[in-house]
């Protein structure tokens, strides 16, 4: 029954005795159920209830203490999908007084990261919605280790990659339908409940059609590292990396086009490419590389991670696998393919990752336009694009369409039936997109060796002004260089200056390169001017502005 936690660990009398004494106790992050994650001590749970339980003491604490605003909507999300009504944590109240009349608790030893997965059986949901979550909601509690436990409260079984959970710490994760094994009654000693949403960056079109949340806070340097880890915990050493080790730089220039490949992922049941060995020849030909396929279905995830972290180029068409390009090296292309009628600019989530800042992978799409190489199942399950449980009219509706309208998620049948076609991608017209969009590939290299430190404010920003003649006046405006300026090897320091005249809502900007400059341009006598400065390092990395001056002339 309980064996899983030892009880030895702890003592259970001393935990026993301090659940009743002091209770619950829980102490949160965030304003909102949307940003809230919260720390308990004593969260308990009963199996029988299905429900989570705060015993109140003396010595309990609340904090946020909402009163029944806590269901209004909810305490917080359990899942990284913000607000989504399925997702919701709460829990019960009690007295600890109770716990007397209640089975006997078995308590978990181990600090505890409760949360929903909140959709299991898609690779990208696995990564976007969990994985990048919990392993950054872990890096921001440090005693959620590699010794952690995962709770997984939103009801599923392990589902098809649970391995990757695996990785997130050295402890087994516990599903919700295990938790009645450890008896009626289950405190945990220490968790943390809900996930932090930093790392999201699309929402899936419950509110508004799917596309990049409004406010995106993760940079590609976060989403590496997070791959690199679970690289490690997967003994996979990226075969770029492998042979860089090893070898001279002039030979590395000679293995270098040799060992490039381009990996062209396939789904093997939906949403097909027909002509699969036809374009992966053209691709061969075209770039005189090795192409590799690799699928789900006939795979490990690891040993398909170990071809796409060494490959120049991944190919496949729109689906969750697409998730994998997070360990394409930097400098590689991220090729998409879109059925016929469905919009790739809608349709975003692998751009939207690829594109990040410092993400530097090389995003390309192509959608089929010709309607003679679709091969659409109008007969299938509606969930796999089915439409023959529609009424005729909506059938003949879809049928003509050209372009799937923009819609909500998650079960719009015109969508469905689009995104689950077939393609027989047209390969004259594939690999003029392609070439097309390799010639203007960014300069990675260029991107690489900007720098990432920001400006620190100009110091000592002075103005002094004089009146030549009644309608002339002149202004002068001087800084020292930022702070960590002296520390840094900078090749281009330039400053902007903004000067308006106070109570007019426009201003005039101005790049300057020196740290001082007389103004006498629209300058006016007797007229109150406010100036801003601001350093910029490389033409756009911008540094705070220096306080306001208020100048008069
Ligand atoms: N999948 C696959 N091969 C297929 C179809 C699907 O490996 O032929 C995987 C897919 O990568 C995803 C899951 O099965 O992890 C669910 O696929 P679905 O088409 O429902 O979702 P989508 O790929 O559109 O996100």
């Amino acid at each position: 029954q309980s064996q899983e936690f030892s009880q030895a660990r702890i003592d259970y009398h001393v935990a026993l005795q301090s659940l009743q004494e002091h209770g619950t106790r829980m102490v949160c992050t965030g304003k909102m159920h949307t940003d809230r994650i919260c720390r308990f001590d004593y969260l308990c749970y009963s199996s029988e209830a299905e429900e989570f339980v705060f015993f109140h003491s003396n010595s309990s604490i609340m904090l946020p203490n909402l009163g029944s605003r806590r269901f209004q909507p909810a305490l917080l999300d359990l899942s990284s999908v913000e607000d989504h009504n399925t997702q919701y944590f709460n829990f019960l109240e009690l007295p600890a007084a109770a716990l007397k009349f209640m089975p006997k608790p078995v308590f978990v030893p181990d600090v505890t990261l409760i949360l929903n997965r909140f959709n299991p059986d898609n690779l990208m949901h696995i990564f976007h919605d969990d994985l990048l979550p919990a392993f950054y909601t872990m890096k921001q509690y440090l005693d959620l280790d590699d010794e952690a436990r995962l709770v997984f409260m939103e009801g599923w079984g392990e589902g098809p990659h649970f391995e990757l959970y695996r990785l997130l710490s050295n402890k087994q994760p516990l599903l919700k339908e295990q938790l009645r094994n450890f008896g009626k009654l289950m405190c945990f000693t220490k968790s943390y409940v809900g996930l932090s949403k930093m790392t999201t960056w699309y929402q899936y079109g419950f509110v508004q059609p799917q596309g990049p949340k409004a406010n995106i806070l993760v940079s590609g340097n976060e989403i590496r590292q997070f791959a690199k880890a679970l690289m490690d915990k997967m003994n996979i050493t990226r075969a770029e990396e492998a042979w860089k080790d090893g070898e001279s730089v002039e030979k590395d220039k000679g293995r270098e086009k040799k060992d490039e490949y381009i990996v062209v992922f396939s789904r093997s049941t939906t949403r097909l490419i027909l002509n699969e060995p036809e374009l992966i020849m053209a691709l061969a030909q075209e770039f005189q590389m090795r192409v590799v396929t690799v699928s789900l279905e006939e795979q490990s995830f690891s040993s398909i991670i170990r071809v796409i972290s060494g490959a120049s180029m991944l190919v496949s068409m729109h689906g969750a696998q697409l998730i994998t390009s997070l360990f394409l090296p930097r400098g590689a292309a991220v090729v998409e393919l879109f059925p016929f009628a469905v919009n790739p600019e809608q349709y975003t989530p692998y751009k939207t990752l690829a594109s990040l800042p410092g993400m530097e992978l090389h995003y390309i799409s192509w959608r089929n336009t010709k309607e003679e190489n679709t091969v659409t199942h109008p007969h299938r399950p509606w969930e796999q694009g089915g439409i023959a449980h529609l009424d005729k009219e909506e059938q003949e509706r879809i049928l003509t369409s050209k372009d799937v309208p923009r819609h909500l998620c998650c079960r719009n049948p015109e969508w469905l039936f689009r995104i689950y076609q077939d393609t027989l991608v047209d390969i004259p017209f594939f690999l003029e997109v392609l070439r097309d969009a390799m010639k203007t590939k960014p300069n990675l290299k260029k991107a690489k060796l900007a720098s990432i430190v920001h400006p620190g404010r100009v110091r000592e920003a002075r103005c002094q002004t004089s009146v030549q003649t009644p309608n002339e006046a002149k202004l002068t405006v001087s800084w020292q260089i930022p702070w960590n300026l002296k520390y840094l090897k900078v090749r281009e320091v330039k400053y902007e200056v903004w000067i308006q005249e106070q109570g007019e809502n426009t201003y005039m900007p101005y790049i300057l390169p020196q740290q001082n400059y007389t103004f006498s341009d629209n300058i006016k006598p007797f007229t109150t001017y406010l100036v801003w400065v601001r350093c910029i390092f490389n033409k756009n990395l911008l540094g705070p502005f220096a306080d306001v001056l208020t100048c008069r002339t």
